[in-house]
């Protein structure tokens, strides 16, 4: 059966590219009908924490990208943490000592540098020399009587090797530039590409897709595979994800980690979705998908082989396209409940809640922008935007007339008298008062709008009046944006 992987170091935060590595594991499986598997890489034990591991796993299930074995699931190939399989990794390297695919090197540190140092000097590829390759067996008995530290060195074959990779097609090396490469220090310790070997090979992955930047490990992988003499896997090695210079994304370009998109007010299905459009798509114009819809369209030959740009911009966008498609009521109660919490409303519910959400929802793409647009809104009270000193040279220069007819309109109740009745007695003031001053249309709008809000622009202007109005006359308003 399709078996796939994703396999963390826990060594940091989870990253977009590790999220979009993730995901595509997770589509894959999800499209086929596979398991998507969770495998921790903590074999760097300095590095290593828990506390990442544990928000790493936070993140994912954030995402919704929930795996069917893994830490915390458990399931029948475990441990799923490399830390907690040595004693596999051992009997594996045994094994490839035993079929004489691996060797003891007794190299001191220092006689491999000065190996490199020689081959250097020559203008060689600073590569083993081979030295313990064919060495007798009265030899090793020798070093290993007197103590001499090893390691166990693969022993690399001659020729070439190529994979076909499902989305880079073929890939191929020359083995002649490799030299026999350490699959387990002298302390013991396995290698990365050793373990990975192991676990994939014995936790029945039949799919390994992840980083391009993985491609070296690649091919020591697969020559370790057949040493072993197991059914190579599959390999996808998905591209770069770029800075919109086209540098490698990092920490510098802004925000890069899935937990700190949360913190800002990102929502799940927006990231996935922007996240699959790093390096795939459906082929039609289409860019708007749930998690469901993606695996129902995911395959891996549309996974493109050229790097993808993260555009923030474009993932702020997403966000809103995916909190305008929440049912409504999920939408306001979100909207609502982020104005309370952040304490510009003393209400949650009823119909100046109602209405301000109508008016300002299109405005809205990431939930944090829902304090702004009040804020806006609400930032220019009627009264203090007549009687501000902001207002005064308006009112008496540019648009005298219209201007002291507006104030005398507020100061006698007639305005406010016709923003209590709402739409239509705003419109009948509005009507009135245009047609004592001969203007309509912009020219009537325009200044009304100007006055009244203190903005050229923004959203409906009779819903915002009425709003505003209502926000000051019945203590809707938290007193510090009034
Ligand atoms: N642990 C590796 C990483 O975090 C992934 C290795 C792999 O997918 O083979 O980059």
């Amino acid at each position: 059966g399709i078996r796939v992987r994703f396999a963390p170091s826990p060594t940091g935060n989870l990253h977009v590219g590790g999220a979009r590595t993730a995901l595509f594991n997770y589509l894959f499986a999800r499209s086929k009908g596979g398991k998507f598997i969770l495998r921790i890489e903590d074999t760097d034990l300095e590095r290593s924490t828990r506390e990442s591991e544990e928000a790493m796993l936070r993140d994912l299930s954030w995402l919704g990208l929930h795996w069917d074995e893994g830490p915390a699931v458990g399931g029948d190939f475990g441990p799923y943490r490399q830390s907690e399989r040595n004693s596999l990794y051992k009997q594996y390297a045994e094994k490839l000592l035993e079929s004489g695919q691996v060797y003891h090197c007794f190299c001191s540190n220092e006689e491999l540098e000065k190996m490199k140092e020689i081959a250097k000097l020559k203008q060689l590829p600073p590569l083993y020399t081979g030295k313990w390759a064919n060495a007798t067996d009265e030899e090793v008995q020798d070093e290993l009587a007197k103590g001499t530290p090893y390691t166990y060195r693969f022993r690399v074959p001659q020729g070439s090797l190529k994979i076909n990779d499902l989305i880079r097609g073929q890939v191929s090396w020359n083995l002649d530039t490799l030299g026999d490469f350490v699959i387990m220090r002298s302390n013991g310790q396995p290698v990365y590409n050793f373990c990975v070997t192991v676990d994939d090979a014995t936790m029945g992955i039949s799919h390994v897709i992840r980083a391009e930047e993985h491609l070296p490990n690649t091919l020591r992988q697969a020559l370790i595979y057949k040493a072993l003499g197991f059914p190579m896997p599959y390999f996808a090695h998905v591209s770069l994800i770029l800075a919109p210079d086209r540098s490698k994304l990092s920490k510098r370009h802004g925000a890069t980690s899935v937990g700190q998109f949360r913190e800002m007010g990102y929502m799940p299905q927006a990231m996935v979705n922007y996240l699959a459009l790093l390096g795939w798509g459906d082929g039609t114009e289409n860019e708007f998908f749930t998690l469901q819809q993606l695996v129902e369209k995911f395959t891996i030959e549309r996974v493109n082989k050229s790097g993808a740009v993260f555009d923030s911009t474009k993932l702020r966008w997403m966000n809103g396209q995916h909190l305008r498609a929440l049912p409504s009521e999920e939408l306001n109660s979100l909207i609502a409940e982020r104005w309370k919490t952040s304490a510009i409303l003393t209400v949650s519910e009823g119909p100046f809640v109602d209405e301000a959400i109508q008016l300002l929802k299109d405005g809205i793409d990431l939930i944090t922008d829902a304090d702004k647009a009040l804020r806006n809104l609400l930032s220019y009270p009627l009264r203090s935007t007549l009687q501000s000193d902001e207002a005064k040279p308006v009112l008496e220069d540019k648009l005298s007339e219209f201007s002291i007819s507006l104030l005398a309109a507020y100061d006698s109740g007639d305005l406010m008298a016709a923003l209590e009745e709402g739409h239509a007695g705003w419109q009948k003031w509005m009507k009135g008062f245009g047609k004592s001053l001969k203007r309509k249309g912009k020219s009537l709008f325009m200044p009304l709008r100007l006055l009244l809000t203190g903005k050229l622009h923004g959203p409906d202007m009779a819903s915002s009046l009425i709003l505003i109005h209502r926000a000051g006359s019945m203590g809707i308003v938290a007193p510090e944006v009034g």
